[in-house]
């Protein structure tokens, strides 16, 4: 059972009166701005809490909806709608750049469902061995080797031709990896959306160490080309 859909309990309008659920940005029935909602990013937009969403959908929501906040239209308004039509922005606009990145989506909805996403739930130093993904420990250790041999030949002031040649190409191989995983990401979606319990806890699990892999991988790829940009 998905909280976020429990979140979005009825209110009052504070203008008509006439109760609306928590979750709009206008009250459907007078038209008037709300307070910012309680409910998920999602909700903001109307649309059902899902993984596969319609990205021309979300788009035209996002637009319609910045252009009935945007502040011309509070010029004489009360002070307090004023107030709601810039934290409704803010809502808004974290709303939409959390939804329209697909990575972004995954692991909010994913959090939204009770999963624990990120460094904070890892419990390990990054550069705790252990840490790194079964497949990748050999070339990872090689890596880091190289890349420690570049920030030494750095600080010397020398340039290494080969070694730079190796590392542009570990990053190019990395990359290649991070390409796969957000695959593999979406190849879950579907499974996620269709609802039937065991298979949606099964798809979340997998998720949660794809995006555990991609964080990892991410990290790596920065790291490269920090150390190559110097
Ligand atoms: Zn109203």
């Amino acid at each position: 059972m998905l909280k976020v859909l429990d979140s979005a309990v009825p209110v009052a309008c504070w203008s008509c009166s006439v109760a609306h659920n928590d979750a709009t940005l206008f009250c459907p029935h007078c038209s008037k701005i709300q307070p910012p909602p309680g409910g998920d990013y999602f909700s903001v937009f109307g649309i059902v809490p899902r993984l596969d969403i319609d990205l021309g959908e979300l788009e035209h929501e996002f637009h319609k909806l910045s252009r009935k906040l945007h502040p011309d239209r509070f010029a004489r308004a009360k002070e307090n709608e004023k107030q709601w039509s810039l934290a409704d922005t803010a809502l808004l606009n974290d709303a939409y750049r959390t939804l329209k990145d697909p990575i972004h989506r995954t692991a909010y909805l994913l959090k939204l469902n009770g999963a624990e996403i990120g460094e904070e739930h890892s419990g390990k130093d990054r550069k705790d061995p252990s840490r790194v993904p079964a497949d990748l420990l050999e070339e990872v250790f090689d890596l880091n080797m190289q890349l420690e041999e570049m920030r030494m030949a750095r600080k010397m002031g020398e340039a290494d031709l080969e070694l730079q040649t190796s590392l542009e190409k570990a990053k190019r191989k990395f990359d290649g990896l991070l390409d796969d995983v957000d695959q593999d990401l979406r190849a879950q979606w579907q499974a996620w959306d269709a609802g039937d319990t065991a298979k949606r806890a099964a798809a979340q699990k997998t998720m949660v160490s794809l995006l555990d892999r991609r964080r990892y991988l991410s990290n790596l790829v920065r790291d490269v080309t920090e150390t190559l940009g110097a």
